[in-house]
């Protein structure tokens, strides 16, 4: 799928001023955060001159990334006309995201607004050889693009959600020790195959970033997002930028000790880690000894019905009343709540997001979370942050990884950092004359 490319167009980031690019991206997330907003109102919202807007707008209006779209009455002018309102085109642009997590995979496409157009999910056997599965993750990115219908040429690019430890600079997944890959270079193996720009990360951090960007957490300045299914991770967005540590490490919240002595062997090596207790696997584990304690309880039903996944049994035997259910998810949630508050400590954010299985089981989980948070803070640290679950559902990890795209290749118009021949990532994101 080679991208056209032209000798008088280029990526924006390579021809312009870092300065020009980040007044881009000021007014393209003002856009998407104003939904409909006059250039005077996106002057004041961004800071830039009337010149620097009317400017940048206009290059936006030529390429069909911004329309024109009714008028501001609340805010225009006491005489004349109103002033005209602007907004994005979600279909002039899009990304492609993969997450990649423990046996499955899966693909969609994103528009510019974050709205999902396709979504394709896959299994496959995490023993089978890494090129392979990539192959099979390519033929899935052909078939979202197809399912979403567009034109290949408004792709941005790919952007790769992948577990475990990540060289984002590299597009390198270094270490996932749950499907024992090691140093296996994604982001040049799926850039070639499809032949887009491609960009890859921690599946977690890029889930923080689709939340600080598109979802829940658009109105805050510093996000936190933890995610729990057979890892526990977090990511962390400050001021719409991701935090990810010197080495690439930082959110590693499920290795945070939360029993200092005689906790469980966690596969990091240390014990009493937060991930050996509040893990989906970990849950389950618990619930089946329960079960054989008592095997007329509820949850020994309900864990004998094979329809749902184990955890989603163990949830439906709580809310069903099982009162040793609810005692070991209230202890789990005491455990979770302990971390926040030390994450609170660390990080000071305005919000906190839940994902996976805190989302999945959130009307049982987070009233004893908070509770604890908001109690182990410092000070009056935790009462001022807003604790909530993400709105992407089984979908965070696609948008995720869709919005890594966007942002690098888009709102901040970075070129590919990987090996691609450069014919191959030209083609005109913002074209500057
Ligand atoms: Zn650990």
């Amino acid at each position: 799928m080679a991208r056209p490319s032209g000798s008088d167009s280029s990526l924006v980031g390579r021809r312009t001023s870092t300065i020009k690019a980040h007044n881009l991206r000021a007014i393209l997330l003002a856009l998407l955060h104003q939904r409909a907003t006059s250039r005077v109102r996106l002057a004041q919202l961004t800071g830039l001159s009337n010149t620097a807007i009317t400017n940048l707008v206009d290059l936006l209006l030529v390429q069909g990334i911004i329309v024109e779209e009714g008028r501001d009455q609340q805010n225009g002018a006491s005489t004349g006309r109103p002033p005209t309102l602007l907004q994005l085109a979600p279909s002039s642009r899009y990304a492609l995201g993969v997450h990649i997590g423990i046996g499955t995979f899966r693909a969609g496409v994103v528009d510019l607004t974050g709205q999902l157009c396709a979504y394709l999910p896959r299994t496959f056997d995490p023993a089978m050889p890494v090129t392979d599965v990539l192959t099979q993750i390519a033929a899935l990115c052909r078939a979202a693009i197809d399912e979403a219908g567009i034109a290949p040429e408004r792709l941005v690019g790919i952007g790769v959600g992948a577990s475990g430890l990540v060289d984002a600079e590299h597009g390198i997944n270094v270490l996932s020790p749950n499907l024992a890959w090691r140093d296996v270079p994604i982001g040049d193996i799926l850039s070639r195959q499809m032949g887009l720009p491609t960009v890859v990360d921690n599946n977690v951090r890029g889930m923080a970033l689709a939340e600080a960007i598109f979802g829940v957490g658009r109105a805050t300045t510093s996000l936190a997002f933890v995610y729990g299914r057979v890892g526990v991770g977090a990511g962390f967005v400050i001021g719409n930028t991701l935090y990810r540590g010197s080495a690439f490490v930082a959110g590693e919240i499920g290795h945070m000790t939360i029993i200092p002595a005689g906790g469980a062997l966690c596969h990091c090596g240390n014990t009493g880690c937060l991930e050996t207790l509040v893990s989906e696997t970990e849950i389950v584990r618990q619930a089946e000894m329960l079960a054989v304690r008592m095997p007329d309880s509820i949850l020994a039903a309900q864990l004998a019905e094979p329809m749902q996944p184990p955890i989603e049994r163990v949830f439906a035997a709580a809310r069903m009343g099982d009162q040793e259910t609810l005692a070991l998810l209230n202890e789990r949630a005491h455990y979770m709540g302990t971390a926040l508050a030390n994450l609170i400590n660390l990080m000071n954010p305005d919000m906190i997001v839940l994902g996976g299985l805190f989302a999945a089981g959130h009307d049982l989980l987070l009233s004893p979370i908070a509770e604890t948070m908001r109690r182990r803070s410092f000070a009056n640290l935790g009462r001022a942050v807003d604790l909530r679950v993400t709105g992407f559902g089984p979908h965070a990890g696609v948008m995720g990884a869709a919005t890594l795209a966007l942002d690098t290749f888009f709102f901040r118009q970075q070129p590919c950092p990987l090996g691609l021949p450069s014919a191959d990532v030209a083609a005109p994101l913002v074209q500057v004359p």
